[in-house]
Parts: structure tokens; C-alpha cells; sequence
């Protein structure tokens, strides 16, 4: 007869627990798993799929498809169809934008129960280097641990001064709720979270303005890539104030009075500047809104989690540094996604969970990824990958570098879209691509084919000769290669 021995229901032991349950965390959890281990998963929220799945990629993409619908019908009305103006039922728009969420959500819950991942929903935080304490609203378990693997996140920045408490006052999440469409909607930040909400909201009819501190938006992508897009929705927008800071927020019954700094707004219209558009970009000195949105970006939650308690270098900024294999400075403790360092990006995040996962499972595996791509999903989109144009300058790297316009895309032309580019940029002396960018419908879908390039060692020519299929967007990359091999012809290159 076995031997009974007391169990203290409120301990558990994992061989892996992993902290947060995000696209990095359940992604860990999974891999673990699948290697063997007897894993738990931590998350605080009663569904999985952290701040992408929930509050952030996944329902924007949904709201944004909105959009581009909106766009699309509103574009063919000059080419002899018309529908109207739409209305909108925007307790039908959120529902239909939960269900998307939903539906994932009720995929990854099947994922856990077939792959046998513990699944604990509560509030985890370190109590020692072998032990996190886990708080729901019902009761406090303990889970102790042979390794652990950090998948914690980060949360919107927030500017102290701020009236945050006020309902008109937004972050990324309040703005994906749809509760109300403003009239008048102040975005702070030309990022990518306020620029793709700035797209969400102008189909919905609000009258968008964005104010950006930097000089040009969406700041680390080169230049002539996000020209396309700022001169696209500069028409669209009553406001785009570069180089300009907000100073102030007030909260007044008839709206949130803002005031801008102007004195560093003398390079008005920054460098998209469109010629015979000086001037009209300067910010007032106060104007008042129905609703802001903040998204300046987004802050590691290191500190949130007692990290010290388990021994884990934090930085002052939260982040929780790592090796190639993703081990914090506790050899046992892993960490991977927004709260180890930027980009803070689900794909980057999914990556790191899988080597950490591995790495805790004894294989010999190292993030060692050439590049992690961005994109903007806004209309129209922006990606990039690989070296930026602005890093290939600044580190003194001999490149030859060609920009295919969409002018001369077929395929561009017949959907209607003619501001894109793509631009290539290659190593001067073998050919090999260090980067690329793209700006046009489906850019976010299209710059896989550069990223698998730059991952296969492709040069120019291996482009040149893969035949794409036409009319496709896709070729697009092709004629950009074809550019700096010199045989193009689908456009005319003086010698
Ligand atoms: P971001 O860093 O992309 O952009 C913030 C912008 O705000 C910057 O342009 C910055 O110059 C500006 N800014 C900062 N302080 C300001 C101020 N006081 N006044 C005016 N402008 C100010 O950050 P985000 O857009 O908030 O996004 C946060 C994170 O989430 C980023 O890492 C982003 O890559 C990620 N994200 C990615 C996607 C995607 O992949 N499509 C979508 C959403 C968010």
C-alpha cells in the first residue's frame, strides 16, 4: 500500500512555471511542454493571450480591417460604385471585434488542456529564487519551481502629469474598447499605436490630429518610407504637428484642454515637409478635445514582480537583462518578450519563449535571429527589416541601395494605390541584402520574403531570378533587386 502523505493543496511544484500568459509565456509553456516538461503557466487574467491577443494586435487588426473596408468602398465611389455613407452600430463593431479575440482565446484554452499545462490564473510575484506566490480574488497558491521563464510584458507609458483618471484620457486599451467615437480626437505619439488608431478612428468619422515630438513619425524607420504614408494621411487628418511636445492636459466639462510646446516646433511640417505646406503645421499654443489618446510607447513591467526577491538584476527602466539563451543573472530563471528589451513585439516575444523553453529543457538553443521585423499596419502600411538606411550610414557600411516605386506596379495600380515603394538595401560588395523596407497595401504581409532573404544569405541577383508571379505586390522586391543587378526592365535606369 502506498505510504499517505499530507498534501498542502495550496503549494504546487513545476519542473517549468512560466510567468505570464502573453504570446512569449504561452508560447514557453507550450515548447516546454512538448519537450517533456511538467510545466505551469501563471497568468492574472481569466484568458490567455496577454496584451496582443486581447488588447492589442489581434483587435486592431480587426478594427483596421474595418477601415480599410471603409476606405476601399469610399474610393471606388470616383470609379462608378456607391454604397452611401456608412452607419455605424458600434455595439455590433465590438462584438464582432471580441469574437475575434475570442475565438484564440478558446483555441490556446484547448492547447493547454492537450498538452497538460497547469494553468493558474492570478497576480504571480517572486517570494525566493525557488518560489512565486500567485494571488487570485479567491485565494493565494505558491508554486515552487526547478526553473522559471519571465514572460511579464510591459504597460502603456504614462506621463505623471496627466489627468489619467479622466475617462477621455486614453491608453492603447481604452481605445480599442470602442466605447464612444470622439468628434474630436488628440493623439500623442506618431508611433505605431497612435497611427493605426488614428486610422481606426477616422473611418469611425472622428476628426483625428496627431502631435508628434520627434521629426517625422513613426521615428526609427527611414525617412522615405513613412513619406508615403504621412502625405497620404496628412489629407485625411485635420493635424499632424512634428517636433512638437504636449505640455499639458487639463479636464474641463466641455472637453481635455491640451497645450503644445511650439517653441520646438520651428521645423513645422519636419522633414516630409510637403512643398507649399510650410507653415500650416504649427501646433496652437491650446486646444480642446473630446478624447486623447497617449501612446508614447510602452514600459517593461520588471519591477512589478518582486524580482528582487528571487535575486534578478532589474534596471532602473524595468527591463531584466539576458543572455543569448535567455538567462537572467539567476542561471535557473529565464526571461523573454517586452520586459527583456525592445522591439517590444509578440514576434520577437514568441522566439525568445522558445528558445528559453528549450534552452530549460537542456537542448543547446540561443536567439541568434539576423533581424525582427516592424510594421505599422496603417493605411498604407509600413514594414521593415535588416539594416535601416539611417544604421547602414551611421555605422559606415558600403551599400548600394535601389527604390522600386509602385507607379509602375501593375498590380499597385489596379487595387487602385500608387504611393508605394519598395527599397532594397545590399551589401556594396557581394550583393547580400542587409535590409529592406516597404510602404504599400500588404507591406506587413510582403517583407517576410526580405526577412527570409536576409536569413538565407540571399544577394540581389538570387531575388532577381526568383520567378515571382505576376501581377503580384511581391514582385515588387524582385524589380527592387533587379534595380541594383542592373537588369531591369520594367522601368527605364539611365546608365
Ligand atoms: P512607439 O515607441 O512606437 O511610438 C511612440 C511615439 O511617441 C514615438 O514616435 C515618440 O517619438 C513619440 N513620443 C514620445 N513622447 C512623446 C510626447 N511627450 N509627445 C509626443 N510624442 C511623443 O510606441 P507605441 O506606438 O506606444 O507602441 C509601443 C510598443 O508597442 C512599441 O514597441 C511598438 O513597436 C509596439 N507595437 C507594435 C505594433 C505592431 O507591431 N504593429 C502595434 C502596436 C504596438
Amino acid at each position: 500500500m502506498e505510504a499517505k502523505t499530507a498534501v498542502d493543496e495550496s503549494t504546487i511544484h513545476a519542473e517549468v512555471v512560466v510567468l505570464g500568459g502573453g504570446p512569449g509565456g504561452y508560447t514557453a509553456a507550450f515548447r516546454a511542454a512538448d519537450l517533456g516538461k511538467q510545466v505551469v503557466l501563471i497568468e492574472r487574467y481569466p484568458v490567455l493571450g496577454g496584451v496582443c491577443l486581447n488588447v492589442g494586435c489581434i483587435p486592431s487588426k480587426a478594427l483596421l480591417h474595418m477601415a480599410q473596408v471603409i476606405h476601399e468602398l469610399d474610393d471606388f465611389e470616383k470609379h462608378g460604385i456607391s454604397y452611401g455613407k456608412p452607419t455605424f452600430d458600434i455595439d455590433k463593431i465590438r462584438s464582432w471585434k471580441e469574437s475575434v479575440s475570442k475565438g484564440l482565446n478558446d483555441g490556446l484554452a484547448r492547447l493547454v488542456k492537450q498538452r497538460k499545462v497547469t494553468l493558474l490564473q492570478g497576480v504571480g510575484q517572486f517570494t525566493s529564487s525557488n518560489s512565486i506566490e500567485v494571488k487570485s480574488d479567491t485565494e493565494i497558491k505558491t508554486v515552487t519551481f526547478d526553473q522559471a521563464i519571465i514572460a511579464a510584458g510591459s504597460t502603456p507609458t504614462k506621463i505623471p502629469s496627466f489627468p489619467h483618471d479622466d475617462p477621455r484620457l486614453w491608453d492603447s486599451t481604452d481605445a480599442l474598447e470602442l466605447k464612444t467615437i470622439p468628434k474630436k480626437l488628440l493623439i500623442v505619439g506618431g508611433g505605431i499605436i497612435g497611427l493605426e488608431m488614428a486610422t481606426v478612428y477616422h473611418a469611425l468619422g472622428s476628426e483625428i490630429s496627431v502631435v508628434e515630438l520627434m521629426e517625422q513619425i513613426i521615428p526609427g524607420c527611414d525617412n522615405d518610407l513613412v513619406t508615403p504614408l504621412y502625405r497620404h494621411i496628412k489629407k485625411q487628418y485635420k493635424n499632424i504637428w512634428l517636433n512638437t511636445k504636449v505640455t499639458g492636459i487639463e479636464a474641463h466639462k466641455k472637453g481635455l484642454q491640451v497645450s503644445f510646446d511650439r517653441a520646438s516646433s520651428q521645423l513645422a511640417g519636419g522633414i516630409h515637409s510637403i512643398p507649399g505646406d510650410k507653415g500650416k503645421d504649427d501646433a496652437p499654443a491650446s486646444e480642446t478635445y473630446d478624447a486623447v489618446l497617449v501612446a508614447v510607447g510602452r514600459r517593461p513591467n520588471g519591477k512589478k514582480i518582486s524580482a528582487e526577491l528571487a535575486g534578478i538584476n532589474v534596471d532602473d527602466a524595468g527591463f531584466i537583462n539576458v543572455d543569448k539563451q535567455q538567462r537572467t543573472n539567476v542561471p535557473h530563471i529565464f526571461a523573454i518578450g517586452d520586459i527583456v528589451g525592445n522591439p517590444m513585439l509578440a514576434h520577437k516575444a514568441v522566439h525568445e519563449g522558445k528558445v528559453a523553453a528549450e534552452v530549460a529543457a537542456g537542448h543547446k538553443s540561443a536567439f541568434d535571429a539576423l533581424t525582427i521585423p516592424s510594421v505599422a499596419y496603417t493605411d498604407p502600411e509600413v514594414a521593415w527589416m535588416g539594416l535601416t538606411e539611417n544604421q547602414a550610414a551611421q555605422q559606415g557600411i558600403a551599400y548600394d541601395k535601389a527604390v522600386f516605386p509602385w507607379a509602375a506596379s501593375g498590380r499597385s495600380l489596379s487595387i487602385g494605390r500608387k504611393e508605394g515603394l519598395t527599397k532594397i538595401i545590399c551589401e556594396k560588395d557581394t550583393g547580400r541584402v542587409l535590409g529592406a523596407g516597404i510602404v504599400g497595401t500588404n507591406a506587413g504581409e510582403l517583407i517576410g520574403e526580405a526577412v527570409l532573404a536576409l536569413e538565407m544569405g540571399a544577394d540581389a541577383e538570387d531575388i532577381g531570378l526568383t520567378i515571382h508571379p505576376h501581377p503580384t505586390l511581391s514582385e515588387t522586391f524582385a524589380f527592387a533587386a533587379e534595380m541594383i543587378t542592373g537588369t531591369i526592365t520594367d522601368l527605364y535606369i539611365k546608365k
